[in-house]
């Protein structure tokens, strides 16, 4: 396949359907077409194609830009900055799909049907009959000029298709899968202009990818069986035919197709639930491309410097929620205390809390954190009253012996604080008495936290204070 697009500068772009919320789906891509035009010092475009205008959900082309600006992938040209190509909204190009799409009707490359929905159900269903694989049977093709212009005069609705030659290999060499025939038996004379003078999603896409000068289309899987129409629509015009590189979709545990049953799918959910941006990206990148040296935490600047199709994932990459967990944990781990404390407040419901207390409950507590929505079950314990766990507790040690201990801790607290030496008096105290020290701390941790996990207890029995920990440990002797 011929191809001039090597001299030209690199643009690539993302052009979702503002049909629902931001799919996480549309952001994996992104990265992939952002990185690329990145490490080519070409752009990157955000177009939105609204022409299905059943599926429009108002407010969604917003939500799209919203979350393409959280997440980082800040394109170079799109509906809301503009660039030389403007219009980037599909509904405001209709005039030049119009034009275009007369073009190919006049080069003979589509043609005007006026079948009836009755016609076209009935030779679906004559097809299916004869187990051969439904497609329109071009009717209209042979329509004589005289009767089309009547037609038109007539008003007669109409639709405009794609003349598919029979029987040919369309051939292409996709960047990441390598060269793919799709024979025209198996495809039909798609329709490009609809009755309501809106243009398919195939016209479209040519059109504006030819115009906006897209020299790498990067896009899912799921646009492979589409390509060839592509192709055909581009060959049509004689304009040149850009590079196609088809990435995996991502796909749920049972390998479907990542859908929100299984996964949350909305980019505005990982938002919500604390993900940071960069964590999200870094995790995207690795479910659809392995570093050259293993490496699992990764930048979006690294991506750009180091990426090539060649590491692109062929498979269906799964969705694991908890390597994303692990990831975010590491990039929260990186912050600096007065960032994190930036990015938590918005999470957090203890409004009141004082400036230096939270600091101090946030050093501790951000080793633990794996997303910003967790933050107030992991701190609480420090703020509100807790409950005692007094069944956990008393299943490590009889009652007396919980008495005893707590009475002795404190004492402990009382003579020398919260502080290293006491925790080694404590520790001696309970070897010399044969308690286990793992045991003998765990009934520590449940009486002044609730919980069997905390971070390290001399810390959080020092951030808590002697007269809170005091407070908490006497409930145990006076029951
Ligand atoms: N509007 C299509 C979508 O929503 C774009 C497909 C393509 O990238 O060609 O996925």
């Amino acid at each position: 396949m011929k191809n001039n697009n090597i001299q030209k500068k690199v643009r690539t772009r993302i052009a979702p359907s503002p049909t629902g919320d931001p799919h996480i789906g549309t952001l994996y891509q992104s990265i992939f077409d952002y990185a690329f035009a990145k490490q080519n010092n070409g752009d990157f475009i955000l177009r939105i194609e609204d022409t299905d205008r059943d599926r429009f959900v108002k407010g969604a082309e917003e939500n799209i830009i919203n979350a393409f600006k959280w997440a980082g992938i800040v394109p170079d040209e799109s509906p809301s900055q503009g660039g030389k190509y403007s219009p980037y909204r599909q509904s405001e190009r209709l005039y030049i799909y119009k034009k275009y799409i007369n073009e190919l009707i006049s080069r003979k490359s589509a043609y005007y049907c006026f079948c009836s929905k009755e016609r076209l159900a009935k030779i679906r269903e004559i097809q299916i009959k004869n187990k051969v694989q439904p497609k329109y049977d071009k009717y209209c093709l042979n329509l004589k000029k005289d009767e089309i212009d009547k037609n038109l005069e007539d008003n007669k609705p109409y639709v405009v298709r794609l003349n598919v030659p029979n029987d040919t290999d369309i051939i292409f060499d996709d960047l990441i899968r390598g060269r793919i025939i799709i024979n025209t038996k198996s495809i039909d004379d798609q329709i490009l202009l609809k009755t309501d003078g809106y243009p398919t999603y195939h016209a479209a896409v040519v059109i504006d990818d030819h115009l906006m000068e897209i020299t790498h289309i990067i896009r899912g899987e799921e646009w492979i069986s589409s390509t060839p129409k592509h192709i055909l629509i581009y060959k049509a015009f004689g304009w040149d035919i850009p590079y196609f590189a088809h990435l995996s979709l991502l796909r749920n545990r049972d390998k479907s197709k990542v859908s929100k049953r299984h996964n949350n799918t909305s980019i505005d959910w990982y938002r919500e639930e604390g993900y940071l941006p960069e964590a999200l990206i870094n995790y995207l990148i690795l479910l659809g491309w392995s570093s050259p040296d293993g490496k699992e935490i990764i930048s979006m600047d690294e991506f750009v410097r180091k990426f090539s199709f060649s590491r692109v994932t062929k498979g269906g990459p799964i969705f694991d929620i908890d390597k994303l967990n692990w990831i975010n944990g590491v990039y929260i781990r990186q912050l600096s205390l007065l960032n994190l404390k930036k990015l938590i407040i918005p999470y957090l419901k203890y409004k009141d809390i004082k400036s230096s207390y939270l600091d101090s409950i946030l050093k501790l507590t951000q080793e633990r954190l794996k997303k910003l929505s967790e933050i107030n079950d992991l701190i609480s314990f420090f703020i509100e009253d807790i409950d005692i766990p007094k069944d956990l507790i008393y299943g490590i040690f009889s009652i007396n012996d919980v008495k005893k201990i707590i009475k002795n801790i404190i004492l402990i607290i009382d003579k020398y604080g919260i502080n290293e030496e006491s925790e080694q008096i404590m520790r001696e105290y309970a070897l010399n008495n044969n308690y286990k020290i793992g045991d003998f701390f765990m009934i520590i941790r449940l009486a002044i936290t609730g919980r069997k996990a905390s971070p390290p207890l001399l810390d959080t029995m020092y951030v808590l204070g002697d007269k809170k920990v005091k407070e908490r440990l006497s409930r145990l002797i006076n029951t």
